[in-house]
């Protein structure tokens, strides 16, 4: 027997295996799979027929009939492996889908070209040398060499063409076939005594099935490649939830700014009612919009828990003021049973756990229509662990049993005719539930349907502190002391619910208390002369941030009220931070009890102190007043004078390619007597600051051809220009404080546009 014959033996036995094992592997039935099969197969009656040759060269001779016939059809062996390995290439090359689409095509053409090649390695002339070793010559094989060299450029071609889209581990053996057959081929033609070529194709695939074409591996890759589809698609549909929420935005810019706008004319109160009517539902959508990006937000993993100390019997005790708000005029009987025992200082994310609570307790306000609703909250304490239990019973229109599993899913409302006139999204529970178990926490829902429901919560919190330095008895009996004598308050605060928390508890240390909603309205009112003995000030407003209100208040003359810093930014070190910034004292959100009578005792003693001085000082100024009256509208009128002059005649660039935000942002700026130019485009806006002079521009972000980025980065290459460039966005301020500071914007101006705003900004930029 030839030495080859025993490479022949062994590689068809272990081949036969690897098609036994292939087979009976579950495995998807891709195109790449079924051509791999086919090239296994093939090559096993490669094998065999090359196994044939040699035993029938020794039992027939060279020339025999037997011996030719095996021989030529080693050789169709050949051609019909080059064929199927260069449509395996391209298969991989141009991917599934194309491949799929050109099939027909490729075999067809594959079955000509074999046909023709076939035809040529039948009949050419075929010489077979046998002496030692045996190996066949003549034209016929240079036939098949020559296909074989054609198919391997083809391949490489292709492999070229698309080496992004071929998977870089397919290289390796690919790579190796081509090599390894060439030198194979060559080694043969040199020493024809070494068969090498079916062995490399086995060697070849043999690879191949343990890289590329194991089913194992190729079911992880097709689950893996879905994953990702997966996570694309959760990607576009967060992308979408933004857009979509910048695409309400937009219209809702147009009910606001207008109804605004027609707040101020000269209508009839009851149209006026409809309007503050239509400015509440639009706040209520924007809400709604808030809400679904919460959702995405924590959806995307992006929503982190932030936990800190705080003081759980405050945070009750506003979520107590807030359920009462709430309730209002409702007629329920609002039971609240909190165990006094449980520790007061405690360790976790109070936000979060407060919108958890407040999303149960508004619930049962919501969905009940008589009777009550119960808010019980106890503890089990254990090591220094305190587990909370929350639990907020009603006597409401309660959940079918069947409807429970749908209870957390978002966007599901039940039984939507029965609940239309009760507002809601159905998205309240779902962020509920994601909350609680972010926090490591359970909830559970017990309910009869037309009798009640009733929502339990168990979250694990750290013990910082059992009771608070101060214990609440002598707080109780301290608060006695602490009455603030009629002493008036500003309460400043963007949100109007935490004022009313906020003067909930203030009224019961007998309080003169005013409020108001924005930085802007507060400086305006201590410009109108109205005093206060102490201002709360929060910081987190979104137009005039509190800082920003404090520092203003301090450029006026004789502006010396003790302003305390009231906000939900309560980190490690804030404290420190908003005293450094010039508050007179801090106090966090969701307010303390103690705290807020610390801070009401120490300015309460200086007020009261105070109080002969100040009783003084207001009966002279009354009468300074009186005798100012007349001077004083000549001075405001003058005032307003300047700040008309301040803009007039200021050319502004006004570029949106929304219309009615053109009119919008028009009507806004009517009042300032400025020379608006209002465009639709980047490229015009280019054009017109090309050929004008302009004091401000004010450019939309999301415009069709070019949007405002892109119309700055191009600004910015104009000779000399360096007019302040304002960002209209509906987006959200995460995503517009990135595209500001990257591309330069002096700042930015949300819609739906507010007045306090765009009066800054006026006054900020046309100065
Ligand atoms: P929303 O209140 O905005 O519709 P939620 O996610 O908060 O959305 O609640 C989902 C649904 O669960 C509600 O539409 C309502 O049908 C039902 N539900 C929630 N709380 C109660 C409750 N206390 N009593 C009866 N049904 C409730």
């Amino acid at each position: 027997m030839n030495d080859s014959s025993h490479f022949l033996i062994l590689s068809s036995l272990y081949m036969l295996f690897l098609l036994i094992i292939f087979l009976n592997k579950k495995h998807i039935d891709t195109p790449e799979l079924k051509i791999y099969k086919y090239l296994l197969i093939t090559n096993i009656l490669g094998l065999i027929l090359e196994l044939c040759s040699i035993f029938l060269c020794k039992m027939y001779g060279p020339n025999s009939f037997f011996n030719i016939v095996s021989n030529r059809m080693y050789l169709l062996y050949l051609c019909s492996y080059c064929l199927l390995f260069l449509i395996y290439i391209i298969c991989m090359s141009i991917g599934e889908e194309k491949f799929l689409k050109a099939k027909n095509k490729i075999f067809f053409s594959s079955f000509i070209v074999f046909m023709f090649f076939g035809l040529l390695a039948t009949f050419l002339p075929l010489e077979i040398y046998y002496g030692e070793y045996m190996y066949s010559y003549g034209s016929a094989v240079s036939t098949v060499y020559v296909l074989s060299i054609v198919c391997i450029v083809i391949a490489l071609i292709f492999m070229i063409k698309n080496l992004k889209k071929v998977r870089k581990k397919v290289y390796a053996p690919l790579i190796m076939l081509i090599v390894g057959v060439t030198i194979a081929a060559i080694i043969q033609k040199i020493m024809p005594q070494f068969t090498l070529i079916t062995v490399v194709e086995s060697m070849a695939l043999l690879i191949m099935y343990f890289t590329i074409e194991n089913p194992d591996v190729k079911m992880l890759e097709l689950v893996s490649l879905a994953k990702e589809a997966a996570e694309k698609a959760n990607h576009a549909k967060s992308e979408f939830l933004s857009n979509m929420s910048h695409e309400i935005r937009t219209p809702l810019n147009a009910i606001v700014g207008f109804s605004e706008s027609l707040k101020e004319d000269n209508i009839p109160d009851s149209a006026k009612e409809k309007v503050n009517d239509i400015l509440m539902a639009s706040n209520n959508l924007l809400e709604i919009v808030n809400g679904i990006l919460d959702i995405s937000k924590i959806e995307a993993n992006k929503l982190e828990i932030i936990n800190k100390e705080y003081d759980i019997h405050s945070m009750l005790d506003e979520l107590v003021a807030l359920t009462k708000a709430r309730i209002g005029d409702k007629g329920l009987e609002f039971r609240v049973n909190l165990d006094p025992s449980i520790p007061s200082v405690l360790y976790g994310d109070n936000v979060r756990l407060k919108q958890i609570i407040l999303n149960i307790l508004t619930n049962a306000v919501k969905y009940t229509k008589e009777g009550f609703v119960e808010f019980t909250v106890s503890s089990v304490v254990k090591d220094n662990i305190c587990r909370l239990i929350i639990s907020v019973e009603d006597s409401g229109i309660g959940i079918k049993e069947e409807s429970l599993p749908k209870l957390f899913s978002k966007f599901e409302r039940l039984e939507v005719e029965k609940q239309m006139t009760i507002e809601g999204t159905g998205l309240g529970l779902a962020i509920t539930k994601k909350l609680v178990d972010l926090m490591n926490g359970k909830i559970i829902v017990q309910s009869v349907y037309g009798q009640g429901s009733k929502f339990t919560i168990s979250i694990d919190q750290r013990i910082i502190a059992v009771e608070k330095p101060v214990t609440k008895q002598q707080a109780a009996s301290e608060s006695k002391v602490v009455d603030a004598n009629g002493a008036k308050i500003l309460i400043v605060d963007d949100n109007e619910l935490n004022i009313k928390v906020a003067s909930v508890l203030l009224k019961k240390y007998h309080f003169n208390i005013d409020s108001c909603t924005s930085g802007i309205e507060c400086i305006a009112k201590i410009k109108n002369n109205e005093q206060y003995d102490i201002i709360f000030l929060d910081d987190m407003m979104p137009r005039l941030s509190g800082r920003d209100t404090l520092k203003r208040l301090k450029e006026m003359q004789e502006f010396n009220t003790p302003v305390i810093a009231l906000t939900a930014n309560a980190i490690t070190g804030m404290k420190q931070e908003y005293l450094s910034c010039g508050f007179d004292d801090y106090l966090s959100k969701p307010i303390e009890k103690l705290e807020l009578e610390r801070v009401i005792k120490k300015y309460v003693n200086k007020i009261n102190s105070k109080s002969a001085n100040i009783n003084m000082f207001k009966s002279t100024k009354s009468v300074l007043d009186k005798e100012l009256t007349i001077e004083l509208p000549i001075l405001s009128s003058t005032s307003s004078q300047e700040e008309n002059n301040l803009s007039s005649l200021k050319n502004i660039l006004l570029v949106d390619d929304n219309e009615l935000n053109i009119k919008v942002a028009e009507l806004a700026l009517r009042k300032y007597d400025l020379n608006i130019t209002s465009v639709k485009s980047g490229s015009e806006a280019i054009e017109k600051v090309i050929m004008n002079k302009y004091d401000l521009i004010l450019l939309d972000d999301m415009m069709p051809e070019m949007d405002g980025c892109t119309t700055l980065d191009n600004l910015k290459t104009i000779e000399n220009f360096n007019t302040p460039v304002i960002m209209m966005t509906a987006s959200s301020e995460d995503e517009v404080k990135l595209k500001v500071e990257k591309h330069g914007f002096t700042g930015y101006l949300g819609k739906p546009i507010n007045k306090d705003s765009l009066d800054k900004i006026i006054k900020e930029t046309l100065n």
